[in-house]
């Protein structure tokens, strides 16, 4: 009893149960020792020097002047332990000695790197995107990085969009539930232990729904569906307790996002009641020039400011134009205390006023420099990130005892490129990363042979080596072609209008076909790609997207057999660009499809078979799965009662294996259209070849709820049809009534 009074006494007077002063109470100390222009400083970040381009970020000796003057709160761009302590080190020749947040795009690793995001999706599994962030986490933070710029949890439905390698997919349950596991990896055991870095939510917002799918392109669409598809996974994001938000280059039904009240003030800060910062993108706030929605750079960082933005990565406005607004009486300076103290909140849990060189280590950078351990989990969850598209006729696992293999196409022998778009380059890494040959050629028995030709380049018109291709074709008893895109096709500014495979590849691939050798082909790509001839005619297919550091070994794994492959597709893959953006979530339509028998009616092309080439949620296995006694709790219930829904898996094939097993459901009539179907739940099961497991699944009412065209988010009574499968089209249903 004695301890609760102690407890509430302090508190009474802002201070900690043990009578130290809490960090609201210290960074309202320190603002109030501060100028207005130190408080700006804190809301500056710059970019380390080389990558900084244009003349008006040439002038690095200046940026040093500013940091020791406290007109600079946060580098991007500045790594290792040297660098930053040397940074750091200005930062403490500051008037109130304020430490600099350093801030770095780990994006799918860092020493070590994993699957390209959207390949990570594909593993559907939880538990590892949580641990590999976790090992970038310790990885970066052992280099001086304080701060990641991820995760991405912009929803995609389109994949001539770039940028669709960086995140979860196209769907928003999915999303929300892998954006959540990589915060709680990024940010391991909170702000402030030596092995976790502050995570950002971005791009906030709707920066995947670029019109046409071309980066940084306008996003027109309604409040509701903003709402229901694209920012719950920075709700949940915000609920977690992620540090930070970054914004987007995209305006968002005419107002850029950089300045977009209703989602960073009325949504973010307000409704959600977000108390981290927000970070703009880099040059977002200044872009509102050119953008044509601020005429110059101090109607753009007032219009930033006042929409919420409270960092400003290098358009270098805030300091330039903040200052002189708020004493002109045009920016009201609590919403620079507001800013500067979200900021200062940040460097506080981190310790770093404790100690500002406490994350510069040379010891732990060593440890976490080409970390075995690390690298054995990456080789595991690159196997894991595999989606299995075809394998007629079981050609896969390859024995390894097959005589004669060869290795065809552009990226058999690419190191550095399995790192995929968004890494950090490091000098050794063309030693450190296995290739794809090398992975197959290590675990091809010894009396065995791996043949290698090129056949092409990644992205010209060349055939001169198809020749020496066909004759190392001919030699081989089964061919491995390794085709797709180049690793920085897909990425930011990288959309594409054709998605297929570059330059003669394609060609390269009927070639071969024609020696009537066996092929298995290895598509290496950072988003969805169109691939009809290959996908009708060649027997086997995976996908193995950008598998970093490891992922010669991965597919060696998977190729063999060590590892059965389980991954899922988290997107949508079109048969042609034409039917972009098809995904398997659509809202019903009124009018039926030719030949369509059942409820979903889509809006339909006539010279198309509507459906996509690979639906959301499929890829194979080597062994076979067989779905039997589905069973709901009740088929009629009525207000917040639970509904149970169980289902058999049976292993009934020659190899143990992983199943993703998807529970999707149908609101089949509402206040609004509702989707055709909507994930709802999924559960990766092992089971063990002849076995069977009995997996449960829980709806309640709180998952029906939608958001109606008031923006009321609630649910209705009605019918439901509940469905489980083994992806989003292969799905048995059971209808039920549900009252309120
Ligand atoms: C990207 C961000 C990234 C930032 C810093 C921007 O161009 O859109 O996602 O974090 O650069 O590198």
């Amino acid at each position: 009893m004695k301890r609760v009074y102690f407890l509430l006494a302090f508190s009474a007077f802002g201070l900690n149960a043990y009578g130290q002063k809490t960090i609201d109470q210290k960074v309202a100390e320190l603002l109030s020792k501060m100028t207005l222009e130190e408080k700006v400083g804190q809301m500056v970040q710059y970019s380390g020097f080389e990558y900084a381009t244009g003349p008006q970020h040439s002038n690095s000796a200046a940026v040093l002047e500013e940091i020791k003057k406290g007109k600079v709160g946060s580098m991007l761009n500045v790594a290792g332990s040297e660098e930053t302590r040397a940074f750091q080190k200005l930062a403490m020749q500051s008037r109130l000695k304020i430490p600099l947040l350093f801030g770095q795009d780990v994006i799918h690793g860092y020493r070590t790197t994993f699957p390209v995001n959207l390949g990570q999706a594909a593993s559907w599994d939880l538990a590892m995107i949580e641990k590999s962030e976790r090992i970038a986490a310790t990885e970066a933070a052992a280099y001086g990085i304080h701060w990641t710029f991820a995760p991405m949890v912009d929803i995609a439905r389109d994949p001539r969009w770039g940028r669709v390698m960086e995140g979860s997919g196209e769907d928003t349950y999915l999303g929300t539930k892998i954006g959540l596991a990589r915060i709680k990896g990024f940010q391991g055991r909170g702000l402030g232990s030596l092995d976790a870095v502050m995570a950002c939510a971005k791009h906030f917002a709707a920066y995947g729904a670029a019109v046409g799918g071309r980066d940084y392109n306008s996003v027109d669409m309604s409040l509701r569906q903003l709402n229901e598809t694209y920012l719950p996974p920075f709700k949940a994001a915000a609920e977690a307790g992620v540090a930070t938000f970054m914004n987007s280059f995209n305006d968002i039904n005419g107002i850029p996002a950089t300045a977009n009240q209703y989602i960073q003030r009325n949504l973010l800060k307000g409704k959600w009641n977000y108390k981290g910062f927000v970070v703009s993108d880099w040059g977002s706030i200044g872009e509102m020039v050119p953008h044509g929605y601020a005429k110059d750079g101090a109607e753009a960082a007032e219009k930033a400011i006042q929409g919420g933005s409270d960092m400003d990565m290098e358009s270098r406005v805030y300091m330039a134009e903040l200052p002189k607004l708020v004493k002109e009486g045009k920016v009201n300076p609590k919403l620079v205390d507001d800013a500067a103290g979200r900021i200062l909140t940040k460097k506080f849990e981190m310790g770093l006023f404790d100690d500002p060189y406490r994350f510069s280590n040379e010891k732990r950078q060593k440890e976490q420099t080409d970390n075995q351990e690390n690298r054995k989990f990456g080789r595991e969850f690159g196997s894991k990130s595999i989606v299995l598209l075809k394998n007629q006729g079981n050609i896969l696992p390859l024995s390894k005892t097959t005589k004669t293999v060869a290795l065809i196409g552009p990226f058999g022998k690419e190191t550095v490129a399995n790192h995929g778009f968004w890494s950090v380059a490091f000098k050794d890494d063309n030693q450190r990363i296995v290739s794809q040959f090398d992975g197959i050629k290590n675990q091809l028995d010894k009396n065995s042979t791996l043949l290698y030709a090129k056949g092409c380049n990644i992205d010209d018109q060349d055939k001169s080596q198809f020749a020496e291709a066909i004759e190392t074709a001919k030699k081989a008893d089964v061919v491995i072609m390794t085709l797709g895109e180049g690793h920085a096709m897909s990425g930011e500014a990288k959309s594409r209008s054709n998605i297929g495979f570059t330059g003669v590849q394609e060609d390269l691939l009927k070639e071969i076909a024609k020696t009537g050798k066996p092929i298995i082909l290895m598509i290496n790509a950072g988003r969805p790609l169109i691939f009809n001839w290959a996908s009708d005619n060649i027997p086997a297919i995976m996908y193995t997207w950008w598998l970093g550091t490891e992922a010669g070994n991965s597919i060696a794994d998977v190729m063999f057999g060590t590892v059965n492959p389980g991954g899922k597709l988290p997107m949508t893959f079109p048969r042609t660009v034409g039917q972009i953006p098809v995904y398997y979530n659509h809202y019903n339509t009124g009018r039926p499809a030719k030949n369509n028998t059942d409820r979903n009616y889509v809006s339909a092309y006539i010279d198309l078979d509507n459906d996509p080439k690979y639906p959301f949620g499929y890829g194979l296995s080597y062994t076979d799965f067989k779905y039997s006694d589905m069973v709901l709790s009740s088929t009629n219930l009525t207000g917040n009662q639970t509904l149970n829904i169980s289902v058999t898996v049976s292993n009934i094939g020659k190899y143990d294996g992983e199943e993703v097993v998807q529970l999707y459901i149908r609101d089949l009539f509402g206040k609004v259209v509702r989707p055709v179907k909507e994930l709802k739940g999924f559960q990766k099961v092992f089971i063990k070849k002849g076995e069977s497991k009995k997996v449960d699944f829980k709806l309640t009412p709180e998952d029906l709820k939608f958001f109606d065209d008031n923006l009321n988010f609630d649910w209705e009574s009605g019918e439901f049809d509940i469905m489980i499968g083994t992806d989003s089209q292969n799905v048995q249903a059971k209808r039920i009534t549900w009252t309120k």
